[in-house]
């Protein structure tokens, strides 16, 4: 099952999230029909939304990955809430990536490009970064966000494995922060234990639970758990959402469409659900848009 736990080192201003997401990463991919390697791009966004999602401090607060790039799938966006829920989409979800060194070639298939972050905590203005890419790999491009645009070192790492029936058997990941200055030694031990932290895929694989990864990614050193969640894949869009969208088009864009549409589309492009308006539903919602 799909599971998430923080962790403290008690007296160091060390902090760990692991997270094993392997059910909603596979939701996604099946969801939007991803080819492999656009399946691990999104399931690696997804994966750090949710390990991310921690510094929430309210469940209604939401953050958004969004990665663009100049690869095949053009787009990578992972949306993530204070209550470990995600939902995410890409631009192209199926492409032709040939594989490098027996691995998904995740940044071919992003390409060169920026990663802009838009978190909302309720302020009326939403903080928002964008740094370039490092490598397209998505963990190592969140770790340079953190550190370039919110000052914070932090070790990200992000992995999907994709059986050869294309489902995703294996996703998850771990973020290891050092929020204050710690001691000289202690930064040494924490960069040789991260360097020797086996692949995510293959601890998911061998049945790790969050908390095992964080002990090895964190070895030697005592662990106290202050949160653990389940992340979960959900989309808040509705009939009523859309609604709101389209009044707030305005009454000539629905002039437009009623012109020129039997049946009016909305597709949400986080879940793919299709959202249908007759003429006559468009026409009562221009009354509203004209009220
Ligand atoms: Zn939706």
């Amino acid at each position: 099952m799909d599971c998430l736990v923080s962790v403290v080192v008690p007296g160091e201003q060390v902090y760990g999230v692991a997270a094993v997401t392997t059910e909603l990463v596979e939701q996604a991919r099946a969801l939007h029909g991803a080819s492999p390697t656009a399946a691990a791009a999104l399931g690696r966004l997804l994966t750090g939304g949710v390990l991310l999602s921690t510094q929430l401090k309210d469940p209604s607060h939401r953050l958004l990955l969004q990665v663009s790039g100049r690869g095949p799938v053009r787009k990578v966006v992972a949306e993530a809430d204070g209550a470990g829920r995600v939902r995410g989409y890409l631009g192209q979800p199926v492409v032709q990536v040939p594989s490098r060194n027996g691995k998904l070639d995740v940044a071919a298939a992003v390409g060169k490009g920026i990663l802009h972050v838009i978190k909302d905590v309720g302020l009326p203005q939403p903080a928002s970064g964008t740094v370039p890419l490092v490598s397209g790999e998505i963990a190592e491009d969140l770790a340079a966000y953190l550190l370039q645009s919110e000052q914070i070192p932090s070790a990200v790492a992000l992995g999907v494995f994709v059986s050869p029936d294309y489902t995703v058997t294996a996703a998850g990941g771990f973020l290891v922060q050092t929020l204050a200055s710690v001691p000289e030694s202690l930064l040494e031990h924490l960069e040789r234990t991260l360097a020797a932290v086996p692949p995510v895929t293959a601890m998911v694989r061998e049945g790790n639970t969050p908390y095992e990864m964080l002990q090895q990614a964190l070895a030697g050193l005592p662990l106290q758990v202050v949160r653990q969640a389940t992340p979960q894949w959900h989309c808040r869009c509705s009939r009523e959402r859309v609604v709101a969208a389209l009044v707030a088009l305005g009454a000539r864009e629905l002039r437009q469409l009623i012109a020129e549409e039997e049946v009016t589309h909305v597709r949400c492009e986080f879940c793919t659900t299709a959202y249908t308006f007759t003429r006559e539903e468009l026409e009562a919602l221009l009354r509203e848009a004209l009220t």
